[in-house]
């Protein structure tokens, strides 16, 4: 039988890796990618161990490590004190119990590893400067029109995956359009040269600080050569989501006034020409993502806060499921695509959800925020990650619909 050819729209994190897994099953793939290069500007990424597993068995274990920063721990620390409230294992104890490592790193050193890999995948053809436009679809194939300074051009396929973020034009070819919500939360990202911080400061963990209305999180990436801050305020009247919209130092300031003397040391020595301000937008879980032989995958279909930092991971883990589902299914595309987003549906809800309860949880203030201390702090200890890290997204396929 003749293997299929697919379509992705969304040259992402999630797009790239979905045509490695879907090429490491033998399967044609075109991408279709509407900047003229693939490069992820500024700020860090967390690779926990449910997407580290996908990413190694695509080979690129070694590429990740030359790059990667290996955190020992995750912490929660309250905003002005500096008190520690929680902290969990990463590092070696967080590899024996899934297997796989959990990673800082820089985006765009990610997006350079995926495009490395794709760019020497000769089933993988990556197409720049083509911006989806519309698709049609018959019971035999689908046909995407794309635009390229050259002109406008049409391709078909026999499936077509939606891997283009998450104002998707697949999505809203497939349910119509609908705009995503804004959380009320705006994120400021900066990199912080590590060689700037005193010695000792900040330590080789992910550390959450808490506050009234906000959280500060930050982390080292390029093996310990940065430190990644992401900044996050409630706020109101500016909804911009976009990763190049700079910010002025004086708001991220007065935005984190009377925080801990940590959180301003960082501030104060951040990179302030790369200083930039994201709107967060989510939608609500979807009740479908798939019709007939196409589909959609990553923010495109599961928008989230990025407080449970999963984002990305889980659209790591769309691509490797839904190659599975393909290839056990070549002969019903409508199946595959189905038994897929059966698959996935609850698991990614879960995160979104989540992600919205650790806003408030987070942001907490006065006698709530103290008792949630108290709760953190002294409730019964246990590994929170457990479940969400331990899933194998390289054999889910496998499984009977839920
Ligand atoms: P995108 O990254 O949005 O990629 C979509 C791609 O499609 C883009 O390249 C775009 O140019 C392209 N595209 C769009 N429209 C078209 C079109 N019409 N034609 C062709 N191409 C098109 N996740 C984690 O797992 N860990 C974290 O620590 C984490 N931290 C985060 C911190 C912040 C502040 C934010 C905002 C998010 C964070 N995330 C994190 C989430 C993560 O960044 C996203 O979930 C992830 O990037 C989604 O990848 P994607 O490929 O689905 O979508």
């Amino acid at each position: 039988m003749a293997m299929l050819n697919v379509l992705v729209s969304g040259g992402g994190i999630g797009g790239l890796s979905a045509a490695l897994s879907l090429a490491s099953r033998q399967f044609a793939v075109t991408v279709l990618e509407q900047a003229d290069s693939i490069s992820e500007i500024g700020a860090g990424i967390q690779l926990s161990p449910n997407c580290t597993r996908v990413l190694f068995a695509l080979g690129l274990e070694e590429a990740l490590q030359e790059v990667a920063f290996y955190p020992t721990a995750g912490q929660m620390r309250a905003w002005n004190t500096g008190e520690v409230l929680t902290e969990s294992r990463l590092g070696k104890s967080i590899e024996r119990l899934t297997g796989y490592p959990y990673l800082h790193i820089h985006r765009a050193d990610l997006i350079g590893v995926l495009a490395r890999k794709v760019s020497e995948c000769t089933a993988i053809n990556l197409i720049t400067d083509a911006s989806v436009r519309d698709f049609t679809q018959s019971a035999k194939e689908v046909a995407l029109r794309y635009a390229t300074p050259a002109g406008e051009k049409t391709l078909t396929g026999d499936v077509l995956i939606g891997a283009d973020g998450i104002r998707s034009v697949v999505r809203e070819g497939l349910f119509g359009p609908e705009t995503p919500r804004f959380t009320g939360n705006v994120a400021w990202r900066a990199l912080v040269p590590a060689d700037r911080l005193p010695e000792g400061m900040v330590r080789p963990m992910s550390t959450a600080w808490w506050g009234p209305r906000g959280h500060f999180v930050h982390y080292y990436v390029r093996r310990g050569e940065l430190v990644n801050c992401v900044c996050v305020k409630e706020k109101v009247g500016w909804e911009v989501e976009s990763w190049t919209e700079r910010g002025e130092f004086e708001e991220l300031k007065a935005d984190f006034a009377g925080w801990h003397e940590d959180v301003q040391t960082l501030i104060d020595n951040a990179d302030r020409q790369a200083l930039y301000k994201w709107a967060l937008f989510d939608r609500k879980p979807m009740p479908s993502w798939s019709k007939g032989r196409v589909t959609l995958l990553g923010d495109a279909c599961h928008p989230t806060l990025p407080f449970m930092a999963q984002g990305a991971a889980m659209a790591i883990e769309d691509g490797a499921v839904l190659a599975g589902c393909l290839s056990d299914h070549q002969n019903d595309v409508g199946y595959a695509l189905g038994h897929y987003e059966m698959l996935r549906k609850g698991r990614t809800a879960r995160i979104q959800n989540g992600s919205r309860r650790n806003a408030r949880l987070f942001h907490m203030r006065g006698v709530r925020a103290r008792v949630r201390n108290l709760v953190v702090k002294h409730g019964k200890p246990r590994n929170p990650w457990a479940d969400l890290f331990t899933y194998d997204a390289l054999t889910a396929h496998k499984q009977a619909n839920p």
